[in-house]
């Protein structure tokens, strides 16, 4: 029977008075396994408060208990993580191993928080000027905002609320309503370790909710991640209520594989790259840039591959899982036929995929179309689905260029053994994450995570040293205790002696 999927909100879990649900689908079975509350205002401002209302006293945690709770919280997902991958592919649909690959660049994220002692730590100046001293802080924010999409429902929020938590800030996640089953789990670990209550809260729902949080004057900033489109609304809504933001939007990521490169290898990296999570990933590669007189070959190699993966339910052994919904899946079988259409060479078909004993899931096969160009809709749009788009170019200039004027710049990829190539393109490229015979170049926790120009509004990346910058503030504090010396007035400007 389908089970209520609350929201929580000071340490437990909350109905909310709205009365409205959204249904959560296993994409496998296509059944309804349960129903996700969407918040009204009222629901969003109580969670709002538990936040507010808790801040205070976690800023003055000590940085060694709140970094201890921080590792608990470490711990206990490393003991239990095969339980929250069980949920993400129960909701999202992918693969097992996926689910717990997720969970593990999560837990990096959970991991580097731990160091925020060190994280913190400022600067100080003995002697600035004649007996005076000056030193620098970074303080909290206050109550902050995560707005998570569908397809990473553990990671994403992972990529910020260690960070925050562990900064002394209060959090209200927003997880997507297809999945929010992981949020809620990762709700209840957080008070297994021990974090007040408060401190850490669930807010399910629509955009009634994010609108809320975006102008409800005790958030003080916003991590968002989702769509291009959501990102330009919340970018622009949340810092015209006087927020920082940060807002992670879609991805095109283009692969280019040079002529000298390993074919065989380039082959595998695009499939794992562009099948992997049934494409549903922000550094999923769609665009295939074949350099030169490789193409015919290295398409024949991604199609003789893609023939062998086996499309099924993410929980029994198989390599692609179904996409999150019917809606989603039809959208991007609609791409297909209009690549089709548009007359792209349509090499490996997807849409007529079927799974034994499970013919109400959301299926789409690996589907590869060659002779993609610029101009068609399969290339200029986001799809998010398994479909690999190869596009011919007869030189390195051409790729980078077509890169160059996407209007996306999440990840992207160079395959080649020419060492100066490489140096060359990611000096040249356009792209926030680059790999260099690395397919998915996702940076780890310690580094920061981004794309440029549509894939980010905001001038911060997700954790690293600037996720730390993000959820704090910078004060210098310029100190003279009392010494005869600085006796008498003076009105001019203060100057250094
Ligand atoms: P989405 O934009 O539909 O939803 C993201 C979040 O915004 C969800 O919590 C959703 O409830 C909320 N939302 C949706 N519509 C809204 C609206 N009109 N107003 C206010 N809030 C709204 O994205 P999705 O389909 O859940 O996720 C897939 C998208 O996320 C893809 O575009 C993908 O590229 C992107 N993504 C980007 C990154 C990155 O790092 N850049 C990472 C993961 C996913």
């Amino acid at each position: 029977m389908a089970h209520t999927i609350t929201h929580w909100c000071d340490g437990k879990p909350f109905t909310g008075t709205s009365g409205n649900t959204a249904p959560v689908t296993n994409p496998a079975s296509g059944q309804t396994t349960g129903q996700v509350a969407l918040a009204g205002l009222e629901d969003a401002r109580t969670v709002i408060q538990a936040a507010e209302a808790a801040f205070p006293s976690w800023r003055d945690t000590s940085l060694t208990r709140r970094t201890q709770i921080v590792f608990r919280f470490r711990e206990l997902l490393n003991e239990r993580k095969g339980e929250l991958a069980r949920i993400i592919t129960a909701e999202h649909g992918k693969v097992l191993s996926d689910a717990l690959g997720e969970v593990s660049r999560g837990q990096e994220v959970v991991e580097f928080a731990c160091g925020m002692p060190h994280l913190l730590k400022g600067g100080m100046t003995e002697n600035a000027s004649t007996k005076v001293d000056v030193h620098s802080i970074r303080q909290p924010l206050g109550p902050v905002a995560i707005i998570s999409p569908f397809n990473f429902p553990a990671m994403v929020p992972m990529w910020f609320f260690p960070l925050a938590i562990a900064a002394g800030n209060t959090v209200v996640l927003k997880p997507s309503e297809k999945d929010p089953s992981a949020a809620l789990w990762m709700a209840r670990l957080w008070a297994e370790a021990g974090l007040p209550p408060g401190v850490f809260n669930v807010l399910q729902g629509d955009k009634t909710a994010v609108d809320e949080l975006l102008e409800n004057r005790a958030i003080k900033a916003v991590s968002f991640v989702g769509s291009t489109p959501v990102a330009q609304h919340v970018y622009a809504t949340a810092t015209a209520h006087g927020k920082r933001v940060q807002a992670l939007g879609g991805a095109k990521n283009h692969m280019v594989v040079l002529p000298d490169a390993d074919l065989g290898l380039a082959a595998d990296a695009a499939i794992n790259a562009g099948f992997g999570s049934a494409g549903e990933r922000c550094m999923a590669i769609s665009v295939l840039v074949a350099v030169g007189d490789i193409a015919d070959a290295l398409v024949e190699k991604i199609a003789e591959r893609a023939a062998s993966i086996r499309t099924g339910d993410g929980a029994q052994n198989s390599d692609m899982g179904p996409l999150v919904t019917r809606a989603h899946r039809d959208r991007v079988a609609a791409y297909v036929d209009a690549g089709e259409a548009e007359g792209a060479a349509l090499v490996v078909d997807g849409r007529q995929i079927t799974v034994e004993g499970a013919r109400d899931g959301f299926w789409l096969g690996p589907t590869l179309l060659d002779h993609v160009t610029a101009e068609m809709s399969v290339y200029t749009d986001e799809i998010f689905g398994p479909v690999l788009s190869v596009v011919r170019t007869d030189s390195y200039d051409a790729a980078l260029e077509l890169i160059n004027a996407n209007p996306y710049g999440n990840g992207t990829a160079i395959f080649t053994n020419d060492g100066g190539a490489a140096r060359r393109f990611q000096n040249e490229v356009e792209v926030g994450m680059v790999g260099i015979n690395v397919p998915i170049p996702v940076p780890m926790a310690y580094y920061s995570f981004g794309g440029w120009k549509n894939s980010l509004f905001g001038d911060t990346h997700a954790h690293g040293t600037e996720g730390v910058q993000f959820f704090t503030r910078g004060k210098v504090v310029t100190t003279r205790w009392a010494d005869p010396s600085h006796a008498g007035i003076e009105l001019g400007f203060p100057q250094n002696a």
